[in-house]
């Protein structure tokens, strides 16, 4: 789960990180003078809140001397399609904008507690050179960039904070306000179950006090059980239809492609995109029914795939195991019937009760496409969406497998 910049500020408050001054969060222009007033008096900055880094170049973060400026910046931002290098191209729309106080800088600083997956322990990174693209950095000036291991229960020990500030250059008189600022980062990251708190960047004011400008949260999804608070917030980063799946227990994740796909459990379903990939096709999805689906729920995630509009042909991959081919067939039926299908459907069964499963979609008039091997129902998938181009859409020489009997599993 990430956090937004306001919301992971607000929990540094809450642990004694000192932030900027802030006027809250606005989602309307007409919202804008009373954080203005909130924040102190100008200039100030104002923020996009989008889950992506890099917002500085691409105009999610400006400052406004006078209540005018900040009216026409809110204007602009509140609403604004976002691409920032950390976006993969996609465009964010910005629905809410960080009114702070503008804070005076003297130095950038960048800090973060981060998993170290070898090293089986968090660890601290930071660097003098702060406010920039810290991956950049990594790559052109690796010995920049300080590590710091922690204890995964202690988090950072006071002779290891001190360490840092001196190789940092914080002034000499700050030195305990970094130890308590560096402390409370590393309890931020234990208490949280976070896999990432960022702080870039970390400023050093002319006064010489350090101010959190920026910061990010992301945490474990796995931990959020224990953590309350984490799992009452709005899940951000799922798209509606991802919710809806959620709900009803399906793991379902959207794509890009047009092949809409159903599968029981996540290693098949990961094997079926990768199939239709090798056959010249597009996954419209990640979808595993899971392996104790009923009849319902298999209903649900039909309705799912098809709600996406981009799918051109669904594809439906089930290995009867716990899961039984004939109850993946009743759910196919039953979603047909409260679904119109308006576009092919392709099933491959093996396994437990197939002949019934089989019997099941044959005996019910249903227009489909039965398949007998993963390759053979990728292969007719992509053909369902490409009708011109026999046997799909796949290169030659791509290292696919040569015959239906190759693929079989
Ligand atoms: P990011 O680009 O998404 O990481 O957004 P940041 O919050 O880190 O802001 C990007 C840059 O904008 C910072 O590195 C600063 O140089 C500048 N900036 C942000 N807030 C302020 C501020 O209050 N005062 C000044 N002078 N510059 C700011
Ligand atoms: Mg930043």
């Amino acid at each position: 789960m990430k956090l937004l910049e306001y919301e992971a500020k607000e929990i540094f408050a809450t642990y004694g990180i000192p932030v900027p001054q802030s006027g809250g969060v606005i989602t309307d222009v007409r919202q804008l003078p009373e954080a203005l007033k909130k924040a102190g008096g100008g200039p100030w900055v104002l923020k996009a809140q989008v889950l992506a880094g890099g917002r500085g170049k691409a105009g999610g973060v400006k400052i406004a001397k006078t209540p005018a400026e900040a009216e026409a910046v809110a204007k602009a931002m509140v609403g604004m399609k976002m691409v920032t290098h950390q976006t993969h191209g996609k465009a964010l729309v910005v629905g809410e904008v960080l009114v702070n106080k503008c804070s005076d800088i003297k130095r950038e600083i960048y800090i973060a507690v981060a998993m170290d997956r070898k090293g089986e322990r968090p660890v601290v990174i930071a660097s003098a050179e702060g406010g920039v693209a810290i991956e950049e950095l990594a790559q052109s000036k690796p010995e920049a960039i300080l590590k710091v291991p922690l204890d995964a229960v202690r988090g950072i020990e006071p002779y290891q904070a001190r360490g840092l500030a001196f190789k940092l250059g914080i002034p000499a008189k700050e030195l305990g306000s970094f130890v308590r600022f560096a402390t409370a980062l590393a309890r931020i990251f234990i208490d949280l179950d976070a896999s990432l708190v960022e702080v870039n960047p970390l400023i050093v004011t002319p006064e010489d006090k350090l101010v959190a400008l920026d910061g990010k949260i992301v945490t474990d999804d796995n931990a959020l059980f224990r953590q309350k608070s984490l799992a009452e917030r709005p899940d951000r980063e799922s798209t509606d239809l991802e919710l809806k799946a959620k709900k009803v227990g399906i793991n379902y994740i959207g794509l890009d492609g047009d092949i809409g796909c159903m599968v029981n459990g996540a290693g098949l379903a990961m094997a079926t995109m990768d199939t239709v990939a090798l056959a010249g096709g597009m996954p419209a999805n990640f979808l595993d029914v899971g392996g104790g689906a009923t009849a319902d729920q298999v209903t649900a995630a039909f309705k799912i795939i098809l709600a996406d509009p981009k799918v051109r042909a669904v594809l439906v991959n089930i290995f009867g195991g716990i899961m039984k081919c004939d109850v993946i067939a009743q759910g196919v039926l039953e979603a047909v019937k409260k679904v119109e299908l308006k576009v092919p459907l392709i099933v491959r069964l093996e396994g437990t009760n197939v002949e019934q499963g089989r019997d099941l979609l044959k005996k019910s008039g249903l227009k489909l496409t039965s398949a007998v091997s993963l390759w053979d129902a990728a292969q007719k998938a992509v053909s369902a969406v490409t009708p011109s181009a026999q046997g799909g859409r796949r290169r030659s020489g791509d290292g696919g497998p040569r015959s239906a009997e190759e693929a079989k599993q």
